[in-house]
């Protein structure tokens, strides 16, 4: 049995700032962090370890002020912090700066066009309904978002009103064009002037290049183990580009899970080259404890 680690899997830049800044901050004193730090639970416990304290937003209302609580790398809503304001509790902003600028862009957006009262816009989000840096994206226009997450959710979108289409960070290039061509599509067919559709491709290319690596690693396998958190979106995309070209590639969120999913599998994995790699959130470390079970059970 061969076993390798993906090179090019781990913690993006933004998340390895915002970890960064959480155990710089752990150093001067007590700190919270709202919501989970990363989308991996292994990762999270281990700076739980070290002090950080993990709280949702019910808790921040009721914090004492002084508080200091890090924002993670997905960014949040506006509404943060006024209410961190109001509460009198210190802010240590780890949003990702590519994330930033993006809301900052979709701020803007809104702006300019919030009063064009003839022909009211639209501020399209291609995104996960839900997820922390959608949310943070929606607050931008007070709301008024609309997120879609498919092609198959166009009905909700109003053709004859202009369109500004923007997506999250971390959703895939191809559904983005395809939802590009889509609605191009339709204002051809409804005779829309293509005019009154701005799209703007805002995907991390720190997740989008590593697409073809990935695609490029899990087919030079015999068998895939992907490493990642079950509630990470990033995970998801990556995954489903393992599993389309080598079908053979299982997807694990903690090392303990290796033995039970690779008994489901025919295979005699002394003669297999394993290939283990991860998402944006998967810690380095995690992939390395799974290497070393795999080859202490070979
Ligand atoms: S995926 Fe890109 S935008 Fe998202 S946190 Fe990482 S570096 Fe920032």
């Amino acid at each position: 049995m061969v076993v390798s680690i993906d090179t090019n899997s781990g913690f993006c830049f933004g998340v390895t700032r915002a970890i960064q800044a959480a155990e710089s901050e752990l150093q001067k004193g007590a700190l919270c962090c709202l919501g989970d730090i990363v989308h991996n639970g292994q990762e999270v416990a281990r700076l739980e370890l070290q002090g950080l304290q993990t709280i949702d937003y019910d808790d921040l209302r009721t914090l004492p002020s002084h508080s200091r609580v890090l924002l993670r790398a997905h960014g949040e809503p506006p509404a943060t912090y006024w209410i961190a304001q109001q509460r009198g509790i210190e802010i240590i902003d780890a949003t990702c700066p590519v994330v930033k600028k993006l809301q900052d862009r979709i701020r803007a957006c809104y702006e300019t066009h919030r009063n064009d009262e003839s022909l009211p816009p639209q501020i399209i989000i291609y995104g996960q309904p839900g997820h922390a840096e959608v949310i943070g994206l929606q607050g931008q226009t007070n709301n008024t978002a609309i997120v879609i997450e498919s092609v198959d959710q166009l009905d909700r979108i109003d053709f004859s009103r202009p369109i500004y289409l923007f997506s999250q960070t971390t959703k895939s290039v191809e559904g983005f064009r395809a939802l590009v061509e889509k609605i191009l599509s339709v204002y051809r067919n409804l005779g829309i002037p293509e005019s009154r559709f701005e799209y703007h491709d805002t995907i991390c290319r720190s997740v989008a290049n590593r697409v073809k690596e990935l695609r490029d690693f899990a087919r030079a396998n015999d068998l895939v183990i992907f490493v990642g958190g079950a509630k990470s979106s990033n995970a998801r995309v990556l995954y489903k580009n393992c599993v389309e070209v080598n079908p053979n590639t299982i997807f694990i969120s903690s090392p303990d899970e290796v033995e039970d999913k690779l008994s489901t599998l025919n295979f005699k994995l002394s003669t297999l080259k394993i290939g283990i790699c991860g998402a944006t959130s998967t810690p380095l470390w995690l992939m390395e404890q799974v290497r070393d079970k795999l080859s202490r059970n070979p």
